[in-house]
């Protein structure tokens, strides 16, 4: 038999399916409802729907760790290169036993749904909110977010994930630098950092004069040393020492020399990452979007039943907005919003 080649056009695919499923958070309608928001086709480019049933065969199906399964008899190892290692495998098929006798927390399976829980406390009474699905009486099934706390004035009111997830939207673009204070912030930033460069080469040829002035008097040392003037053992320990010195102040010129930063277009990359962070979170995974939203609110956000705040803003955020709220104190208060409700 001739060994498999793989199909190009979807195996990543295959190993991702794999690979999501370990993480222990998908159920099989879950990743079904994920992987079938990406196009995949084959080499015959024929799209491919991953139904919920599709997901559980694919887990299944032994041919992706090199065996083969012949209708009616034993698994034989095949001739080819297996796709997805034992170990991935084995974590998979341990998932799918725990889950079948509900040994695995439900709330961890249906974690991704729901990204803002325990990462929002409750505005009322500092619980995290946590979030369930519910079921309405036509049978539909709805997602929502609610704070879990018996004696918290707002015990079980229903959020649903739409709406919070929507405010919480609104809440990143309140939170990111006004766009007409950029320009300006990135030329104040610009200068500053011209100025400490400045600074830096100022060192930077203080430097390379020290090196010259221990360059010279090794020179002078050693000539000393050859009319006999300084005794051979201290000469020694003499020029030893100066070579150390020499050799680490050259180290350290090497390293310097080779940090020119093209700050310019670094800090438009930066920027424009922090321009576009609502987008970014919602186009993001659901499994990635926790640690988007960590990246902007590093203790989490408090929900006050409309309207979201934190209590510490990332640098990358919190830096452009007290440069706004200096310029604002100063100039117009007009368009600026308090960085927390
Ligand atoms: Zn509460």
């Amino acid at each position: 038999m001739a060994p498999a080649v793989w199909d190009t056009s979807c195996y990543q695919d295959v190993i991702d399916i794999f690979k999501l499923y370990s993480l222990g958070v998908y159920t099989f309608s879950s990743l079904s409802n994920l992987m079938n928001t990406r196009i995949v086709k084959n080499y015959k480019t024929k799209r491919f729907h991953f139904m919920k049933q599709e997901i559980k065969r694919i887990l299944n199906y032994p041919f992706y760790i090199g065996l083969l399964k012949p209708k009616h008899g034993k698994l034989t190892p095949g001739k080819h290169k297996p796709l997805i290692s034992m170990e991935l495998w084995n974590k998979c098929q341990e998932i799918q036993k725990c889950k079948s006798n509900h040994s695995i927390n439900k709330r961890l399976i249906e974690h991704p749904d729901f990204p803002l829980r325990r990462f929002t406390l409750c505005g009322v009474c500092h619980h995290p909110l946590t979030a369930g699905w519910s079921k309405s009486h036509t049978g539909k099934h709805y997602a929502y977010y609610y704070c879990v706390n018996k004696s918290c004035k707002k015990y079980a009111k229903m959020l649903s994930l739409g709406d919070l997830h929507e405010e919480f939207i609104a809440y990143l673009c309140k939170t990111k630098p006004k766009e007409k204070y950029l320009p300006l912030f990135k030329e104040i930033f610009i200068d500053r950092y011209n100025q400490r460069q400045k600074d830096f080469k100022g060192d930077y040829i203080k430097q390379i004069d020290e090196l010259d002035r221990l360059k010279k008097e090794k020179i002078t040392a050693a000539e000393k040393g050859a009319k006999g003037i300084i005794p051979d053992l201290t000469l020694k320990e003499l020029l030893s020492d100066y070579e150390k010195k020499i050799l680490m102040l050259q180290q350290s010129l090497d390293n310097t020399n080779n940090k020119e930063l093209d700050i310019d277009s670094l800090l438009d990359e930066g920027l424009e990452a922090i321009r576009t962070i609502n987008k970014e979170w919602s186009d993001a995974l659901p499994e990635k979007k926790p640690r988007v939203q960590r990246l902007i609110y590093p203790e989490g956000v408090s929900y006050h039943f409309k309207g979201f705040s934190n209590p510490k803003l990332a640098p990358a955020f919190a830096v452009p907005n007290q440069f706004v709220l200096c310029l604002t104190r100063n100039v117009d208060s007009r368009g600026f919003e308090p960085l927390t409700l």
